[in-house]
C-alpha cells in the first residue's frame, strides 16, 4: 500500500509533467465507487483547465486547477499514477503481456489526461479501485480533507504527546490515526517505533514526551529515507516513471518476523494490533 513516501515520490515525479500544462482530452472508465466525482463531470471540470500546482497531504495528492477547483486523487491500495513512457516489469506484465516497450491504457485505467501541445499524457489506473478521485469545488472543503491531522513531514513530537496523554490506545494505533499525523502508515510506524525503542503495544498514555518527539523525529527520519530511494515497492506500487522503489531493502523490522534484529539479534517478533501486523524487537523496544 503506498505510503506517504510513495505519495511524496510519485508528487515530486508528476508535478513535472503535470504543472502548467493545460488538459485537453480527459478519458476514463465508467462510473464506479473510484469516481468519488462521476466521469461526466470530472470531464467537464477538467477539460481546458491549467494545473497550477500538485500539493501533498498525508496521502492525499491535491492538483490545485485555475479554476480554483482542487483534484483530489488518492492512491488507495492499488493505485498506479504514471505518465506515459514508463516501463515497469509489473505494469508490463499485468497490462500488455508479451509488449517490449511502454504500457498502453487498459480496463484498470480509470482517468487518463492529456495535454494541450501533445506531450507526456498521465495515467491512473488502480486494479483494486480502492483508490480515489474527487474534485473539490473552489471555496468549497472536504470532510476527507477536513479530518486530517497535520502531515507527518510537518508534524512536531509535540503533535504526538498532546494526542497520546490522553488516550490507553496502543502507540502503534495512534500513529496510523490520520486524524493526528497524516501520512504515517505500517512500515513507518514499525520503523520508527523500533528506533525510539518504544513497543506497538504500549498504551499511549505511557508513552513520554521525550519518546513521542524521538518517534515523530525517526518516522520523518525513515521517511525523508524512504523518498530519497524512491520509496518502498511493495504490491503494485510503482514510480511514476515505472521504476521500483528502493527503501523496502532497508527496513529494519517490519516484515522481518523472525529475522535477527538489527541492533542486538534477538529474533523479532510479530503481534496483530487492531488488525494491523505488527513488527517489533522484544529485546530493544519497551
Ligand atoms: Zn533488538
Amino acid at each position: 500500500m503506498p505510503e506517504l513516501p510513495e505519495v511524496e515520490v510519485t508528487r515530486r515525479r508528476i508535478a513535472k509533467l503535470l504543472v502548467g500544462r493545460k488538459i485537453s482530452r480527459v478519458l476514463t472508465t465508467k462510473p464506479s465507487y473510484f469516481f468519488l466525482t462521476k466521469p461526466t463531470r470530472l470531464q467537464q471540470e477538467l477539460l481546458g483547465r491549467t494545473v497550477k500546482r500538485l500539493d501533498r497531504h498525508g496521502k492525499y495528492l491535491l492538483a490545485r486547477l485555475d479554476s480554483g477547483a482542487t483534484l483530489l486523487l488518492h492512491l488507495g491500495m492499488t493505485g498506479q499514477l504514471f505518465a506515459e513512457g514508463a516501463t515497469s516489469v509489473r505494469l508490463l506484465r499485468v497490462a500488455e503481456r508479451g509488449a517490449k516497450t511502454g504500457f498502453s491504457p487498459d480496463q484498470h485505467t480509470h482517468l487518463q489526461l492529456e495535454f494541450e501541445g501533445g506531450g507526456p499524457r498521465i495515467f491512473f489506473r488502480d486494479v483494486r479501485k480502492f483508490g480515489k478521485v474527487l474534485l473539490v469545488h473552489a471555496g468549497k472543503s472536504d470532510a476527507r480533507l477536513d479530518k486530517l491531522g497535520i502531515d507527518a513531514l510537518k508534524a512536531e513530537g509535540e503533535h504526538l504527546h498532546e494526542a497520546a496523554r490522553a488516550r490507553k490506545i496502543p502507540i502503534k494505533t495512534l500513529l496510523l490515526d490520520q486524524g493526528v499525523i497524516a501520512g504515517i502508515g505500517n512500515i513507518y510506524a514499525d520503523e520508527a517505533l523500533f528506533l525510539a525503542r518504544v513497543r506497538p503495544e504500549r498504551p499511549a498514555n505511557r508513552v513520554t514526551r521525550e519518546e513521542s518527539i524521538a518517534i515523530v523525529a525517526a518516522a520523518q527520519q525513515v521517511m525523508r529515507r524512504s523518498i530519497r530511494t524512491g520509496g518502498s515497492s511493495i504490491s503494485d506500487y510503482v514510480n511514476p516513471d515505472g521504476s521500483d522503489g528502493g527503501y523496502q531493502k532497508e527496513r529494519r523490522v517490519y516484515g522481518r518476523e523472525g529475522e535477527p534484529c538489527p541492533s542486538c539479534g534477538a529474533a523479532i517478533v510479530r503481534v496483530v494490533i487492531a488488525t494491523r501486523s505488527s513488527c517489533y524487537c522484544p529485546s530493544c523496544q519497551r
